[in-house]
């Protein structure tokens, strides 16, 4: 038996399909992973006061404060990515993201000035993570965490994770361009989009017992004085990624994929494409535009490009 569900979650549409041998048990499938989604917003959101990451970002610098083996998981995981991407993807990102108005109320170019102090707050290593005891700490005052490049993916792993429990043998998790795909039912073509014409594809990719996230600069942007600014913000110019460019990226787990694909949009083409090589179990290609208003598709060694 075959289900699917949509549903609006972490400001997001999520599609879950599921398959198991009896309506009783896709049924409940499909709601563990919802219910697993709703909480991974609880404790990783930064839209609500009550997450325990909204927490931790208003604790006083250096206190020690007991976020959970969830949250603090997913910091560790974070930091990880900050440290194989040479701080490319950063989770201290929020007062930068911000700054340029991200999170309203208005939006502008920031002065250099504010520029220069927001980017002293922003920097993994002063984020710590205690995780055996399940906690955090921030060492600077004003400093704030940002999981929204990490946290869908890590909501489709526990989600695949409930749904099994559940007894689903197969399903397909779509939250907000990530893809988790498992067990032998499924067949899924993953798109990749043209970054300036959304709805077109420039290439299809078979998606087995895998992971895959895709990142862009074109997803989610401000517009200031008729100018285009996107979401993903390089840390080490406070600027935002140049360019339309975006990474696919595929990997065993959807967690590892959604980072690593955020951390490609800002690292580019040359090192994104060598960090992605060098993690294990992990191919991925990039979408840049060519120059002459076309784009090019540059693939990991072992990322099977169809034709
Ligand atoms: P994604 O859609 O997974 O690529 O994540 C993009 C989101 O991650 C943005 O909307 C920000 O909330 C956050 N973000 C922006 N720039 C960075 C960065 N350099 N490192 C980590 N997270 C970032
Ligand atoms: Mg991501």
């Amino acid at each position: 038996m075959e289900t699917a569900q949509v549903r609006y979650v972490m400001g997001t549409t999520a599609t879950v399909r599921a398959w198991a041998p009896d309506s009783t048990r896709v049924g409940a499938a499909v709601e563990a992973a919802f219910a697993a989604f709703a909480r991974v917003d609880q404790q990783m959101s930064t839209w609500r006061d009550d997450s325990n990451l909204s927490e931790l970002n208003r604790s006083e610098p250096g206190q020690w404060v007991a976020v959970g083996p969830d949250v603090s998981r997913v910091l560790a995981a974070a930091k990880e990515v900050a440290r194989l991407s040479d701080g490319a993807f950063d989770p201290t990102i929020l007062p930068l993201v911000r700054l340029w108005g991200f999170r309203g109320p208005e939006v502008a170019v920031p002065d250099s000035g504010s520029l220069a102090t927001v980017l002293s707050l922003v920097g993994h290593d002063l984020l710590e993570v205690d995780e055996p005891e399940g906690r955090a700490r921030l060492r600077a005052a004003g400093m704030e965490v940002d999981l929204g490049g990490i946290a869908k993916g890590w909501a489709l792993d526990r989600g695949k994770e409930a749904m099994q429990a559940a007894g689903a043998t197969g399903g397909v998790l779509d939250l907000g361009g990530n893809i988790l795909v498992f067990g032998p039912e499924p067949s899924r073509q993953v798109g990749i989009v043209n970054p300036t014409l959304e709805n077109e594809l420039l290439a299809t990719v078979p998606v087995v017992e895998s992971a895959v996230a895709t990142s862009g600069q074109y997803e989610r942007f401000l517009t200031i004085g008729g100018r285009q600014y996107g979401h993903i913000l390089d840390p080490r110019t406070g600027w935002p990624v140049e360019g339309k460019v975006s990474a696919t990226v595929i990997a065993p787990g959807a967690m590892i994929a959604d980072a690593l694909a955020t951390a490609a949009v800002v690292l580019g083409p040359d090192r994104g494409l060598k960090m992605l090589e060098e993690a294990p179990d992990v191919e991925g290609v990039l979408a840049v535009a060519d120059g002459r208003g076309g784009f090019v598709l540059m693939p990991t060694s072992g990322f099977l490009l169809p034709r």
